[in-house]
């Protein structure tokens, strides 16, 4: 049955700081298996690359396929990536500067790799084969402990001249005197406010005042027996919690915000929002929404179509095996 006619079949990796998730994708673009297995990034480069190609090779084996029928490896990585140069440039997760992981992988697999910064894989698997298949351009931020987005054209990735396009989650959006200092070195950029990590800080800031207010009752954000999370303030929202409320509202505030400008600069067919505190669902979409409305101009109000990412947290290995099964790769 296998033999000469045989399908090409695709291994798409998401290299994580902490896990190492590695899928098989068919000739038809289905995602058929997922294995994962942890990174161990302070073991050092070598291991990390020898994690991803036992990695790929079990997914490959778990699903019953036969190694030589992979066409091609595509791997999504956090960090600053030169995909032409198949270079890590830095990742601060990973703790890399100027690694050659595309060369390294193709030694150790014998076949053709490609790698992305993992924003960009998980936008280009919803743009293939997610809520935004069919759509072009498409522009999809991922929403999670940062702020990662990606940007779409033709089906293909634009990184830019020096694969940093698309890092939405440095837009400076926070007027100053609201603005914290960002990871990156600037103030108010929007991973600030509207990432998980964002809005943990603003929650936490939220439940301080409220105690040297002494009125602590008024959030039940204060009550809770263990540190906070993203999560409980999206649910604390849900219940009509008014703090955490406004908190969600001021993270769709900046996100409407961020995507309005995006809009006007790029003119995409349709925004997906994705990652973990995506999860919170409509209600955010529903915000994000209302906000861009305000933020861009009329036109763009009614054309562009803002909707939730759709293969949740498969979205970087599909994109990554997308690379290869669609063409995917940087544009020029
Ligand atoms: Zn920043």
């Amino acid at each position: 049955m296998n033999g000469w006619m045989a399908q090409p079949i695709y291994v798409g990796i998401d290299l994580g700081g902490t896990s190492i998730k590695t899928g098989v994708v068919d000739a038809f673009g289905r995602l058929v298996h997922v294995h994962e297995r942890r990174t161990e990034a302070d073991r050092g480069v070598e291991h990390v690359i020898a994690g991803m190609m036992e990695a790929a090779r079990q997914a490959v084996r778990e699903c019953g396929y036969d190694w030589n029928r992979v066409a091609g490896i595509g791997a999504g990585i956090p960090g600053f990536i030169d995909m032409r140069a198949g270079l890590v440039r830095l990742s601060p997760n990973l703790r890399w500067k100027d690694v050659p992981v595309r060369r390294l992988l193709e030694e150790a697999a014998g076949l053709p790799v490609q790698i992305l910064n993992d924003a960009n894989a998980a936008a280009l698997g919803e743009a293939l084969s997610g809520a935004g298949a069919g759509c072009d351009p498409v522009v999809c931020f991922t929403i999670g402990t940062g702020i990662g987005s990606g940007i779409i054209i033709g089906g293909r990735v634009f990184e830019g001249a020096h694969g940093m396009a698309a890092e939405a989650g440095h837009m400076r959006v926070v007027p100053d005197p609201e603005a914290v200092k960002c990871g990156c070195g600037q103030i108010g950029c929007l991973e600030t406010v509207s990432s998980a990590t964002g809005i943990v800080r603003m929650a936490r800031e939220a439940v301080e005042h409220a105690r040297m207010d002494n009125r602590g009752g008024r959030t039940k954000l204060a009550d809770l027996p263990r540190p906070l999370t993203a999560r409980d303030v999206f649910e604390a929202a849900r219940d009509g919690d008014e703090v955490a409320g406004a908190i969600v509202d001021r993270a769709a505030l900046y996100l409407g915000r961020a995507l309005a400008a995006v809009a006007v600069l790029i003119n995409p067919q349709r925004m997906i929002i994705g990652g973990g505190v995506s999860a919170a669902g409509e209600m955010l979409i529903d915000l994000i929404r209302g906000h861009f409305a305000r933020e861009a101009p009329g036109l763009y109000r009614e054309s562009v179509d803002i909707v939730a990412a759709a293969l949740g947290n498969h979205a970087g290995v599909v994109g990554a095996a997308g690379i290869f099964r669609m063409g995917g790769g940087p544009i020029g």
